[in-house]
């Protein structure tokens, strides 16, 4: 068995690609909101069935311009407070504090690891000005409970999708939940653009401000009218979206014949606890989390992680360390959080992707099953 990754992005047949770019090549027109972005957007609307949707670059600065869209520092003359959880990607921290606002850690709950909304309420204060939880590994958060919280005190609530593309709860996508979602199309993510992301959203008035952001602010040839940035998706990966798109559903389905494999296959090892699913939710199986309980396993997550890796399987720590003990983020205000750090010291994602062969996932759950005596066959 060769080197197997996490994740392994999904491309197009190259001449798919091709046929896409020609006409960028043939139009010069290679970035700055073109032809093919705009038609990219529209496609992108409408699949993940979105009332509003903007293109970044990627995903962070997504957030980021989210962040700075809603004007929440303003409105907390610099001292805001965002309430986030310290079990996401470094991303979600980074977007807060560089938007000038403190980042405040709640924890998480243990059967999906987002943000656990009996702990959100005494975190709030008069200089909180928004939550930003975040779709662990596709897993959907309490959006009902967070969206009612919110309301009550008048905070925003973006969430940060990057894991939860082209899902739904109860039906409806999950970018409409909250005030914005941000969706990540990084080459690791269910969807790729190579690089990209984008922000979904429900108030009109902030097309403008998110269109005007990621082009410097630029209002029109002759006014500037905000501290804006350079974050446009340019007309290739748009273009590589729009034949990616054309596959999302078979990728999906794909992936969640590797999910049902793992957990048909690691169902019944002890100290091997799996993300519980939920009828109410259409996942797209961005992640294979597996949670090692040592004390009924025998041996720690980062046993697993070494074993696999003596295989050549590349499995990653993810979320690993939690963010609220990193040197960056460890002053900043929460409350405890022992489930975000037990999850970030149990969890292990697996190899998951569309094109893995379920062998692969054979091997990987013999590995896992043998607890440290595997044998190659
Ligand atoms: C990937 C990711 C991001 C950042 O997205 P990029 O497109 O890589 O900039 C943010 N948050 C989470 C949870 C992610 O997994």
């Amino acid at each position: 068995m060769g080197r197997i990754n996490v994740t392994r992005p999904f491309v197009p047949e190259l001449d798919e690609f091709v046929d896409e770019i020609r006409p960028v090549f043939e139009s010069h027109i290679l970035t700055n909101m073109g032809p093919v972005y705009n038609r990219f957007q529209g496609m992108l609307k409408d699949y993940l069935n979105v009332s509003g949707l903007s293109l970044f670059v990627n995903g962070h600065m997504a957030l980021e311009m989210a962040i700075q869209a809603f004007e929440l520092d303003g409105k907390a003359q610099g001292k805001g407070e965002v309430i986030t959880t310290p079990f996401t990607f470094v991303s979600t921290v980074h977007a807060i504090a560089r938007n000038g606002l403190t980042p405040v850690f709640c924890d998480i709950k243990k059967d999906d690891y987002c943000l656990d909304p009996d702990k959100l309420e005494g975190l709030i204060n008069e200089r909180t000005v928004a939550i930003i939880p975040v779709h662990v590994y596709g897993n959907i958060c309490d959006t009902y409970r967070i969206g009612s919280i919110a309301s009550e005190h008048g905070l925003k609530v973006i969430y940060d999708g990057a894991h939860a593309f082209g899902e739904t709860y109860r039906g409806t996508g999950v970018g409409n939940f909250g005030d914005a979602t941000m969706f990540s199309f990084h080459a690791t993510k269910v969807f790729n653009t190579i690089e990209g992301g984008a922000v979904a959203f429900k108030d009109q008035r902030y097309t403008l401000p998110l269109h005007e952001l990621k082009n410097f602010g630029i209002h029109d040839e002759e006014h500037i009218g905000a501290i804006g940035g350079n974050a446009k998706l340019d007309e290739f990966r748009a273009a590589m979206g729009i034949c990616n798109l054309r596959h999302i559903d078979e990728c999906i389905a794909a992936r969640k014949k590797v999910s049902d494999r793992y957990r048909e296959k690691l169902s019944g090892v002890d100290g091997i606890v799996l993300n519980p699913l939920r009828e109410d939710i259409r996942y797209n199986y961005a992640y294979m989390p597996v949670y090692i309980d040592p004390e009924a396993y025998g041996r720690t997550r980062d046993d697993v992680y070494k074993e696999l890796k003596r295989h050549g399987i590349y499995s990653r720590k993810y979320f690993y360390p939690a963010l609220n003990e990193i040197d960056l983020y460890r002053e900043c205000p929460g409350g405890p959080t022992p489930v975000a750090h037990d999850v970030s010291m149990k969890i292990l994602t697996l190899p998951i992707y569309d094109s893995l062969p379920l062998e692969t996932v054979d091997e990987i759950c013999g590995i896992i099953s043998a607890k440290g005596r595997y044998q190659r066959k």
